[in-house]
């Protein structure tokens, strides 16, 4: 059986009204003027749609009293203001949480909460799927794949937020610090929306995370790299992964068209990149594949005069994965010599591997119980 087909029936879901959360001021005004605020006021009225979206939280309109009664009942008539389902959500011992999100057409994606000691990374997904097949991801190996709307994504922002009751946006003491766009999919190729979305969870009156703070990854589309720089003023992480061309063609097949040298170049050119913007180089440890200590000193080369932090991540296996994962004093050794060069290179701890933690495991886990519960319930209906 095919696995997408799997998900078809809940496909049939399709929202009953458009919602306003996704939308900006301008929208937002137009939204008012399409249930008959008077023009002259719609921005004002955006003002306080943006507030009681964005920066309070409100999921009904009942909640948003500085609007008047009639004008909330003439909003509810034709807009929404929920949420997506959570089709599961899963606490792992060390703290990770994760959320498998169900939008409106059954289509799943991930939204994983890292807290650590300083910090707390909520990492968001842009697409259902990734169209990328990198060759360690399991991302790449599920079928269903199509971009995520600017709701959707600042959607599990706000999502996050309900379920670890952060509302109102309140700059202090957050449990939201900051956001990784890292999740399934590649960011920059779904970029409009993406940076949409950015806006939204950047502005300083609505869930105000600042700039710094945010970070987009890809897998390397150079073209849209130095724009997204200039667009948004995000952190920049690379998937580098491999430092030769014949190596990275393979285990990220997107080098083939944006090789190597290209991709640096812009990471030279990204706006904003100084010692304080440190641009994260995401390194994957494949045994054998990439983790040489020859690999560490062209991966030092390549990123020389670049200010850089490097994220070394052991693989995650999943089941069928064609790599495993390099040995401890492997990735130690890589680390030394990427260290000992200047640069800071945390190895990554890996997080809620009780849980799936690892980039589409989740959401395959979730197919493949649909799967088997559908074969029983097939099997059972033909005993
Ligand atoms: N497309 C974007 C963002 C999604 S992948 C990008 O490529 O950056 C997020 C990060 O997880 C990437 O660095 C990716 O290479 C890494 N990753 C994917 N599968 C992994 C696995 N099985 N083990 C370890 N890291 C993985």
């Amino acid at each position: 059986m095919n696995v997408a087909s799997t998900i078809v029936p809940e496909a049939l879901r399709v929202p009953q009204k458009p919602r306003l959360v996704g939308m900006d001021r301008a929208a937002l005004a137009e939204a008012a003027v399409a249930v008959g605020e008077q023009r002259a006021k719609g921005k004002m009225r955006a003002n306080q749609l943006f507030h009681w979206l964005y920066f309070r939280g409100a999921r009904s309109f009942d909640d948003m009293t500085t609007i008047s009664k009639e004008m909330r009942a003439k909003l509810a008539e034709v807009y929404d203001v929920g949420r997506e389902d959570i089709a599961r959500a899963q606490v792992s011992a060390d703290g990770t949480r994760k959320w498998l999100v169900r939008l409106a057409d059954g289509a799943l994606v991930e939204t994983v909460y890292i807290p650590d000691e300083d910090r707390a990374t909520l990492c968001v997904s842009p697409q259902v799927g990734c169209t990328l097949t990198c060759r360690f991801c399991h991302t790449g190996t599920q079928p269903w794949v199509r971009n995520l709307s600017a709701a959707e994504i600042v959607g599990q922002v706000m999502l996050a937020r309900d379920e670890l009751g952060e509302w109102p946006s309140l700059p202090d003491d957050r449990m939201i610090t900051n956001i990784v766009l890292m999740g399934m999919g590649e960011p920059l190729y779904n970029y409009d929306n993406v940076v949409a979305a950015l806006g939204l969870m950047m502005d300083n009156e609505g869930i105000a995370i600042s700039r710094r703070r945010i970070t987009v990854s890809t897998a390397g589309v150079v073209p849209m790299i130095g724009k997204l720089g200039d667009d948004t003023g995000a952190a920049l992480a690379i998937s580098l992964h491999a430092t030769r061309d014949e190596v990275r063609d393979v285990i990220v097949p997107l080098n083939k068209k944006y090789p190597i040298a290209e991709l640096m170049d812009s990471c030279r050119r990204y706006p904003g990149s100084a010692n304080s913007r440190r641009i994260t180089f995401e390194y994957v440890m494949l045994k054998g594949v990439n983790d040489s200590e020859r690999d560490a000193r062209e991966l030092v080369q390549l990123i020389a005069g670049i200010p850089a932090k490097v994220n070394l991540i052991p693989f995650n296996p999943w089941p069928g994965s064609p790599y495993e994962c390099s040995d401890e004093e492997t990735i130690a050794r890589f680390a030394a010599i990427v260290n000992r060069a200047g640069y800071s290179s945390p190895v990554r701890t890996p997080r809620g591997r009780d849980i799936l933690a690892a980039c589409g495991q989740l959401k395959s886990d979730s197919l493949r119980q649909r799967k088997s519960a559908r074969s029983t319930a097939l099997a059972t209906s033909q005993n």
